[in-house]
């Protein structure tokens, strides 16, 4: 098949650039002979309109130009900074867009090859390197040096490419790298990483975002054999979250991360405000195992965007082996930049202990509890992004069939293994009876099953722990009186555990007033609006809520009265939707906010710059202190902060200049 966007020309010039960058050797074949450009087209039409056209102007370009001038253009391209615009801006381009083109073709066009893509994924022949890059072109060559492993960790796959255990996978990290070696790996990648603009760096998010578009099927496939969760829950939670929040990071981080002005205040006048938002170093990541993929990439993304390096630790239960690596190396990611340790807890401790420059925790109370306790002798930041028990509040006014769409939706999705899954379901009496009936009616009509094309509802719990914390949450609401309006049948073992519909609960039992992590749907009825809000906050936790309501004056005084993270407003999950908004809860649901302008910047040292002009001027509150400068400084005080008013600014502006002048003939 023949690209329709690329003209015979341009093509050529396209296998052209790929064969200097990708010779071929023995093991593996150059980038033409391995068929890659037939999906060209496709590739090309990802790239935003200004990208698009450069890449193809380039590539007709190329067709003409000798293999040795090429060369020597492919090497200059790293060293784009030290042209002036807009060369720079066409080695960019071609460094960033042309070359991520031709990698990313390579990939997946041996994606068709099973057998060399094993050694492409876990050898890791073929990647750029640019931080120490050494090649003759000065890009990735197809050199077949195994040294070059674009991720040092944990790559030691089978040779049949199978997937190991998830023992293995926990004893890894201690047999093939250690924690130390990683974070010190990740601490001079910071370096490299400092060098680039944030321009560049979203230039690797937009790579980012085009390899998980492309490798979405492979992607959800390896999410559902680790997870367990339908294949729609894994689309829609993990790959359309990820790629929601990459496409945000490439709208307005630059923009969040550029330098501001700020106020300068009349005291300090004739001197000019700046932050400046520069990376922290390194961060330690650290991830649970409900949302895999997208607790990897999204974090991981953030960081580096705003500039830091990363070791990466996922959880022992879904550790996606490989996955993560393999995306960011087609994303043009250096090795140093994100290193993945797999392993437990044990794993994550001794990470900890390598003193990151910033710890960002997500997972339960507990082990945050434990991060937190040993960050602190170091005072290393942390940021805890814990558990919940969200509260969803309906009043009687609503619509019923979609609030109780809401409430199957929000407490089951993902088989109910969220942080924000709606966990206690507050319905205003009058409409109980009714709004139970028609939940019940539809949580009946769910369907669970381990699907292959995405036409399962609900899909089986992640681990045997979490299913025995249902169990006994379950054996206590039944000896406590609760009833069950759906699957109380459920054996207590199995994994498929059907969605649970309860009521006549208390608030003596776990199922109301510890997390749950998993299909229950508590309903509880309340009769007045400050009994529920009451009833919202009698917890522990306080991640997100929503309210379901058609008064918005009343949901906007619910929400404010709410003490959580998030609200969402006649919706549900829905503030974790909009990567724009920062995520984050309070009480025992953590600390911090990630995702938005506030995550980017908590990625961040927010650096103060105040710049004055030098001068021989003595500042009014430097030394000497003298009786005289008490009385006119305080009369300055008086009548900078006092009553506001034309006769206050003019008494403010003379003491402000009997001051300046003293303070000039007082100096020693
Ligand atoms: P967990 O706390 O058991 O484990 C989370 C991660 O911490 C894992 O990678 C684990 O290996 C690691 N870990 C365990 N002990 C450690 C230690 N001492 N030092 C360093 N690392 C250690 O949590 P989990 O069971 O994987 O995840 C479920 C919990 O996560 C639930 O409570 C859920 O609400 C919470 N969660 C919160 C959010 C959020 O954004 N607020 C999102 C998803 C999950």
């Amino acid at each position: 098949m023949t690209p329709a966007t690329l003209t015979r020309s341009q093509l050529a010039g396209l296998c052209k650039v790929g064969d200097v960058m990708i010779p071929g050797d023995a093991d593996l074949p150059s980038f033409s002979a391995a068929g890659c450009a037939e999906h060209a087209d496709r590739m090309i039409a990802h790239m935003n309109d200004a990208d698009r056209q450069g890449v193809i102007l380039l590539l007709g370009v190329f067709r003409f130009l000798p293999r040795i001038a090429l060369r020597l253009l492919l090497r200059l391209t790293e060293r784009h900074r030290a042209f002036p615009e807009p060369i720079a801006a066409v080695l960019r381009l071609l460094n960033v867009g042309v070359k991520g083109v031709v990698m990313t073709l390579y990939y997946s066009g041996l994606d068709q090859q099973g057998a060399i893509l094993r050694a492409i994924k876990w050898d890791a022949k073929v990647v750029e390197r640019p931080e120490d890059d050494t090649s003759p072109t000065g890009a990735s060559t197809s050199s077949a040096r195994t040294d070059q492993a674009p991720f040092a960790l944990s790559l030691s796959k089978g040779a049949d490419g199978a997937a190991p255990s998830k023992e293995s996978a926990a004893e890894r990290w201690s047999a093939t790298e250690s924690p130390a070696a990683a974070v010190q790996r990740a601490r001079e990648g910071a370096r490299s990483l400092r060098r680039l603009s944030v321009a560049e760096r979203l230039q690797h998010v937009a790579l980012l975002r085009h390899a998980v578009l492309r490798r979405r099927e492979e992607i959800v496939d390896r999410i559902q054999r680790d997870t367990g969760k339908s294949r729609s829950d894994a689309l829609i939670s993990e790959i359309f979250g990820v790629l929601d929040n990459l496409a945000w990071l490439e709208a307005h981080a630059a923009k969040a991360l550029a330098e501001r002005k700020q106020h300068t205040p009349l005291a300090l006048m004739g001197k000019k405000s700046w932050t400046w938002y520069e990376p922290l170093g390194t961060i330690l990541i650290i991830s649970p195992w409900n949302y895999p993929f997208y607790q990897a990439i999204v974090p991981i993304a953030c960081a580096v965007a705003a500039g830091n390096t990363v070791a990466y630790k996922p959880s022992e239960w879904t550790p996606l082996e490989g996955l993560v690596e393999s995306v960011l190396a087609e994303a043009q990611f250096a090795p140093n930049w994100v290193q993945v340790v797999y392993g437990d807890g044990a794993a994550g401790a001794a990470l900890v202990e390598q003193r990151p420059d910033k710890i960002f925790f997500t997972g339960s109370t507990r082990t945050g509890r434990r991060i937190l306790a040993q960050a602190a002798p170091h005072l290393i930041p942390v940021e805890l992004e814990l558990g919940g028990k969200d509260a969803m509040i309906v009043f009687d006014d609503v619509t019923l069939a979609r609030a109780a769409a809401g409430a199957a939706w929000g407490a089951l999705t993902t088989t109910g293994q969220s942080c924000t899954a709606v966990e206690r379901c507050y319905v205003q009496r009058s409409i109980y009876e009714p709004f139970t009936e028609e939940l019940v009616r539809q949580v009946r009509q769910l369907v669970q099953r381990t699907d292959q094309d995405g036409d399962a509802d609900l899909g089986a719990m992640t681990t045997d722990f979490q299913v025995r914390i249902i169990a006994e949450q379950v054996a206590d609401a039944k000896s406590k009186g609760a009833r069950f309006l759906t699957g109380g049948d459920w054996d207590g073992a199995s994994r498929m555990i059907p969605p649970m519909v309860i009521d006549h609960v208390s608030a003596d039992m776990a199922v109301v007033s510890e997390e749950t992590f998993g299909p229950l749907i508590p309903v509880i009825p309340f009769d007045s609006e400050a009994e529920v809000i009451r009833l919202a906050n009698d917890s522990e936790y306080g991640l997100t809520a929503s309210v379901w309501t058609k008064d918005l004056e009343r949901a906007t005084r619910v929400s404010r009265a709410l003490a959580v993270g998030g609200v969402s407003i006649n919706n549900v999950m829905a503030t974790e939707a909009n990567p724009a908004l920062p995520f984050g809860g309070v009480k025992h649901s953590g600390f911090g906010r990630y995702k938005g302008e506030h995550g980017l910047h908590a990625f961040c040292n927010v650096k103060s710059v105040l710049v004055d002009t030098d001068s021989k001027k003595i500042e009014a509150n430097w030394y000497p202190y003298t009786a005289e400068k008490y009385r006119l400084f305080t009369a300055l005080t008086v009548n900078l902060f006092g009553e506001r008013g034309l006769k206050r600014l003019v008494k403010f502006a003379l003491a402000g200049l009997k001051l300046e002048r003293y303070s000039q003939r007082a100096k020693r």
